[in-house]
């Protein structure tokens, strides 16, 4: 074994796959063996491997200005420039932009300026943030603490106390339904344990509700519709945030430009971006806040002297012009078109696979789905093994998909992926799962 101590890995693992280059939707392994990318990486490498376009933009950024920081007034012209693109293309009113390097970092830096804002507003008391069961926003110590999944909770001492995080419902009607509750009434249930939990705590305690407009990580949940008008109107009425995390959901993913848009999310007062927002060729997150939030923060931190938060790394200047020529080729190329297209013909490959008895659920959104495996569809008890093993054999047959959440199967392929690949990458899902059943 080496030295690397692996993330988010069993560390009683062995080193599974070496990978050595990839190609467009295609990575190969040590051996040269073809894989087709399913997952994008993780969830991020929207115009998939080897775009020489952007590869030549990076390297010439490295050539002309391999790092500037952004401290105590000094900028460069890759920063401003993607700022104003992005404060230009988001649903957020006067949007105002902080970089970062992660999706992590950037929703750490959400809660800093959330308490920046109320303590400047008056409002100190106003600093709770409301998660949801199953979360997944990241694992630094703050971001870590919103992510409701276990594993990375257990021997962390995480979630950290002082944050004053609560949680409420996770929107999975397959798994939340009671009795014979529809989905509309599942909805109107979640809207008001939601109205309960603020009572309880007291609207004036709590800032902000975070939310992945459809999950990843806790296997791709689909919230089911009028959802989130349900939510956002108790929200609206106690005068609560929305906090939009769109690490996975930005840029096309489920068919539409945000997530916020596919699922109907009005005026969200933050967004977290990160992955997809340079296809992952540079670290780069960017946590965006609307500008009546950042207009008080600017006369607090004349008070002290200076906004005091800031990384070395903020707005880097390749990771800003990998940004910039990332969400000009996507535009360019049609490729949020193409996820719409292309994911709508991956919907309706993958929703074949409900033919299986031990298919219990399939679920997505453009070119993000998942499946969730049980050991019969009458008992709906989760099929983890089942779902490890899919995995394994998907992966022998040359394509990466991620077990997620235990008995869930992701999908998340590059933006770029065409119909053909989509037939390639569900005939090698259903013929993995064929073979295991
Ligand atoms: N938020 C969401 C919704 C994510 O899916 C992730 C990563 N999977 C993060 C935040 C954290 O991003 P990172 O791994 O870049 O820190």
């Amino acid at each position: 074994m080496s030295a690397v101590i692996y993330p988010t890995t069993n560390l009683t693992a062995t080193e599974q796959l070496n990978f050595d280059r990839g190609e467009g939707v295609y990575v190969y392994d040590k051996n040269g063996k073809q894989y087709l990318e399913g997952m994008a990486g993780l969830w991020c490498t929207g115009l998939g491997y080897g775009n020489q376009e952007l590869i030549d933009t990076i390297s010439a950024q490295l050539s002309k200005l391999s790092f500037a920081h952004n401290f105590g007034g000094k900028t460069h012209q890759p920063v401003i420039d993607l700022a104003d693109k992005l404060a230009g293309m988001v649903p957020v009113e006067n949007a105002k932009v902080f970089f970062g390097h992660s999706g992590s970092d950037a929703n750490d830096s959400h809660i800093k300026m959330l308490r920046y804002y109320f303590n400047a507003i008056g409002k100190p008391e106003k600093r709770k943030i409301i998660t949801r069961e199953r979360a997944y926003h990241g694992v630094t110590v703050a971001a870590g603490s919103l992510t409701s999944l276990p594993a990375n909770l257990a021997h962390f001492d995480a979630p950290l106390e002082a944050l004053g995080i609560l949680r409420t419902d996770a929107p999975h009607f397959y798994r939340g339904v009671q009795g014979d509750e529809c989905a509309a009434e599942y909805g109107t249930r979640l809207a008001n344990n939601l109205e309960e939990l603020i009572l309880r705590e007291g609207p004036d305690t709590i800032a902000a509700f975070i939310a992945e407009p459809i999950t990843g990580a806790s296997g791709v949940i689909v919230p089911p519709p009028g959802y989130y008008e349900k939510i956002q109107a108790v929200l609206n009425k106690y005068d609560i945030l929305f906090w939009a995390d769109e690490v996975i959901t930005g840029f096309g993913r489920t068919g539409n430009l945000f997530g916020c848009d596919t699922m109907n999310i009005q005026n969200p007062a933050m967004m977290t971006f990160a992955k997809q927002l340079s296809s992952a060729y540079i670290p780069i997150g960017a946590s965006v806040i609307r500008g009546d939030m950042y207009e008080p923060m600017v006369e607090a931190s004349n008070e002290v002297g200076i906004f005091g938060h800031g990384f070395t790394y903020s707005g880097h200047p390749v990771g800003c012009a990998a940004a910039l020529k990332t969400l000009e080729i996507y535009e360019r190329d049609g490729l949020y078109d193409n996820a719409r297209d292309v994911g709508e013909y991956l919907q309706l490959k993958m929703s074949m696979l409900a033919r299986f008895d031990q298919v219990g659920e399939v679920r997505g959104e453009g070119l993000l789905g998942a499946i969730e495996l049980v050991e019969d569809r009458a008992s709906r008890a989760p099929a983890t093994d089942l779902a490890k093993r899919v995995t394994k054999a998907c992966q022998d047959n040359g394509l990466i998909v991620r077990n997620v959440a235990g008995n869930a199967i992701a999908v998340c392929p590059p933006l770029i992926i065409t119909n053909e690949q989509v037939d390639e990458l569900v005939d090698k899902l259903t013929m993995s799962l064929e073979q295991c059943l």
